[in-house]
């Protein structure tokens, strides 16, 4: 097990759209990364991650929606995804706050479906199929954005993106010359 190094916008990897794994792509190899991605979702902390986001550009997510942080509820309930596609998506929409781990510092108001059906694989190539609903629901769709090469990075108003930028690149600079 290992801590990946996240990968923060805007960089090519995070804007490109992912491939799916191939057939024989699953296995051990690919559950141990997963596992990675996992344990990296966790320390950050987060509630999600997308392979992209660690330089891997392929269809892979991991998430513990479980984790709704307006619930002291520690329970854990792991999903490691492999190829996910949105199957159904509710008409009725929701809106809330969210944030990334690839776009540190800012927070984005953005309207999701309240409730979708997830189809993937996991990484041993076994189908699974579920329905998710409200927090659950749009740290789902978040991270399928990731696989579509769609950051909150993007829609992120003109004016919150550049303050952004001016403020990355400060912090970029700083730990350099204090060296
Ligand atoms: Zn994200």
């Amino acid at each position: 097990m290992a801590i990946l190094e996240i990968i923060e916008a805007p960089h090519p990897v995070l804007a490109a759209k992912a491939r799916p794994v191939r057939d024989d792509e699953f296995g051990d190899a690919l559950a141990a990364h997963m596992q990675d991605m996992a344990e990296t979702m966790y320390a950050a902390p987060g509630v999600g991650l997308a392979a992209p986001q660690v330089g891997d550009s392929r269809r892979v997510i991991v998430a513990d929606p479980g984790n709704d942080p307006d619930e002291a509820d520690d329970e854990r309930q792991l999903y490691l995804m492999v190829n996910p596609v949105i199957i159904e998506r509710s008409r009725e929409m929701i809106e809330g706050e969210e944030q990334c781990l690839s776009v540190p510092e800012m927070t984005v108001r953005v309207r999701r479906h309240r409730r979708i059906v997830v189809r993937w694989r996991d990484p041993y190539g076994a189908p699974r199929e579920e329905a998710f609903e409200d927090w659950a629901a749009t740290v789902l769709q978040h991270e399928l954005d990731h696989l579509d090469g769609t950051t909150l990075y993007d829609r992120a108003s003109r004016l919150k993106r550049s303050r952004y930028v001016k403020r990355r690149k400060k912090l970029v600079r700083e730990p350099l010359h204090a060296r």
